[in-house]
């Protein structure tokens, strides 16, 4: 138990108390061959007016995702404090050696940041960011934004989304920032395994938590950056943190109700996608098949979806290795 005693050793150049706005670093001691007492200064921004409810919102939580970092530097760029009932924290690249690298996980560590919750105070790089988020920002948040999309080897239908959890009051509050982000897509997630997400952390905590996927494929496109900026700015006005109006769009809700909503890969080869992002799908329908690449006159091996919704997500590289997830199938809630 005593190493949840331990200090951890970020130190954040910004004051969070202090009316204004501040740009600084959060800075992680990180001493290495080409610098004996070096650092990882994780930029972050600190919006703050009087009273009021904190917002904590992050990109760059994987360094392969564009959406999150940029709508979220723009942000920190252009809030004003006069403008704001409240505090916002921006931290547009969460594992910043990921999004310098371009990689899903940080090159110092091979960590996986959103797995690494809720880190340690004497751990690696990525377990320290971890760990400052898990007992530092959190409990200073009373609402939580983690923007997410596909990175290199995934593509998303646009999508806000939220977790079923066992408090009820608190899951509505979730929808209702789902819902106010306006994405095109609402999402009831299941994750494949929620230990260690910072998801879980933040709902644990009783925090108002939204993520999202908003696209992928390691890019960014003009409309995903635009559904970013406008959920980011509704998702304030929304907790009445930025005065204005919600700039409203139509939004499908979709739900992901069992582990049948995954097609994973149990060969190699390459893939052939039978269906694009948001087309309907049939239960029994032939979804994809992975062809061979080492020889010819041998088969695919075809997959069939095993329930009906539409395509809400898709292996993005070409290429394909057993374990891949290769499709999520959601369904239209009516
Ligand atoms: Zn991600």
């Amino acid at each position: 138990m005593s190493e949840t005693l331990l200090r951890n050793p970020i130190r954040p150049t910004v004051d969070f108390e202090r009316d204004g706005v501040q740009h600084g670093y959060l800075r992680l001691p990180y001493s290495r061959d080409d610098s004996a007492w070096g650092a990882v200064m994780i930029p972050v921004t600190v919006v703050k007016n009087g009273s009021g409810p904190t917002a904590l919102f992050t990109g760059g939580n994987h360094g392969d995702e564009y959406e999150g970092p940029l709508a979220l530097s723009k942000l920190a760029s252009s809030l004003d404090p006069k403008a704001v009932a409240g505090r916002v924290i921006i931290v547009p690249f969460m594992n910043a050696p990921a999004v310098w690298a371009g990689t899903r996980t940080s090159p110092i560590d091979q960590g996986n940041l959103n797995r690494s919750f809720p880190g340690r105070p004497d751990g690696t790089v990525t377990q320290k960011i971890a760990d400052y988020f898990q007992r530092s920002l959190l409990p200073m948040a009373d609402l939580v934004l983690d923007i997410h999309s596909g990175g290199k080897t995934l593509d998303f239908l646009p999508f806000a989304a939220c977790h079923v959890l066992p408090d009820k009051a608190q899951q509505a509050r979730c929808e209702a920032g789902m819902r106010a982000f306006c994405a095109p897509y609402c999402m009831r997630m299941l994750e494949q395994d929620a230990q260690g997400l910072y998801d879980t952390a933040a709902e644990a905590l009783g925090k108002v938590f939204v993520t999202t996927e908003l696209g992928g494929g390691g890019s960014i496109s003009a409309r995903t950056l635009a559904i970013a900026e406008r959920g980011v700015r509704n998702l304030l006005v929304h907790f009445e943190l930025l005065d204005g109006e919600i700039e409203s769009a139509e939004s499908v809700m979709l739900d992901m109700p069992d582990g049948d909503c995954y097609v994973c890969s149990e060969s190699d080869g390459l893939l052939e996608l039978c269906k694009d992002l948001g087309e309907p799908v049939q239960a029994g329908e032939l979804l994809a098949r992975v062809h061979d690449a080492r020889g010819t006159g041998v088969g695919p091996v075809d997959y069939h979806a095993r329930r009906s919704g539409l395509l809400a997500a898709r292996h993005f590289p070409g290429r394909v290795q057993i374990g891949d997830t290769l499709a999520v199938i959601a369904e239209v809630v009516r």
